[in-house]
């Protein structure tokens, strides 16, 4: 890997700054620097962002920039950064602007014609997604349903001919009903959840829907989940079954067949 000096952040850039979505030790040193030298730290919950600076020792002016103020704090971010200030946004837990805000003062750096840098990092989607042992190579990201129940019902529908692993976001609340909604809408599919990204009690439960409904059953699940679903594509193709045993898997170009694949 390679090692680069860092060079001092650049005025008039927007830092999207993520933070742990559970397990403080996954702040990146980048997002330390990042957050020790900008000028002012837009915040989802100031609060919560206070603390978690308090906790590394940083102390910075926090500016509150969430769901209902958004639009009004994107001007004032882009006037702050027209001026030359360095602004790091941050959100409640992980990677900005992934169901969480970020998008509107994105847009509005970018047609500003400012920089606008992202200080990667934790994202539960990603953690979720890698760790799943469903198809990574193609997959969409749905993040919440809608609460009602005739438009989460109308959109699995309209999902059901993706053909990536579906990836959706939900609350410790409607987990069970979105069970339901995946035992309707895919019965035959695999279904991972992903609970506790990063945490002590971090678990990946998978089964068809039906097999979660009865975990779900015998003891309630707490927490935070991302829920993955097997894309239209893989249920057809079963990916784990073994070739009959007089036959060899095929090789890829160049490639040796795995023993035992
Ligand atoms: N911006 C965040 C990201 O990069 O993942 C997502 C924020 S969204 C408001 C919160 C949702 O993300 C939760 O309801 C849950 O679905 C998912 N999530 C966040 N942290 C999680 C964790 N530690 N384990 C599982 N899911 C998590």
């Amino acid at each position: 890997m390679d090692t680069v000096a860092l060079p001092p952040l650049m005025p008039g850039t927007l830092y999207l700054v993520a933070t742990p979505i559970g397990n403080l030790e996954d702040i990146t040193l980048r997002a330390l620097r990042v957050l020790r030298e900008c000028d002012v730290v837009a915040a989802e919950d100031t609060r919560r962002s206070g603390q978690l600076l308090k906790h590394f020792g940083i102390s910075r002016p926090l500016l509150s920039y969430f769901q209902f103020n958004e639009a009004r704090r994107s001007e004032e971010i882009i006037e702050r950064l027209r001026h030359g200030a360095k602004v790091a946004l941050v959100t409640d837990a992980g990677s900005p602007g992934i169901s969480d805000p970020g998008e509107r003062v994105v847009k509005a750096a970018i047609a500003a014609g400012l920089r606008v840098e992202s200080v990667v990092g934790p994202c539960a989607l990603v953690g979720a997604l890698t760790a799943s042992g469903l198809p990574t190579d193609e997959f969409h990201f749905v993040g919440f349903l809608p609460h009602k129940s005739g438009q989460r019902r109308n959109r699995l529908a309209a999902l059901q001919s993706v053909p990536g692993t579906l990836v959706f976001y939900e609350s410790p609340y409607r987990i069970e009903k979105l069970l339901g909604e995946l035992a309707e809408a895919y019965p035959t599919r695999d279904v991972v959840l992903a609970r506790e990204l990063t945490k002590k009690f971090e678990e990946f439960l998978r089964g068809k829907p039906a097999d979660l409904q009865a975990i779900t059953a015998k003891r309630s699940l707490k927490g935070e989940f991302v829920v993955l679903v097997a894309g239209a594509d893989a249920t057809a193709i079963p990916r784990t079954k073994a070739p009959p045993p007089d036959e060899e898997p095929e090789a890829e170009d160049g490639e040796e067949p795995l023993a035992g694949v």
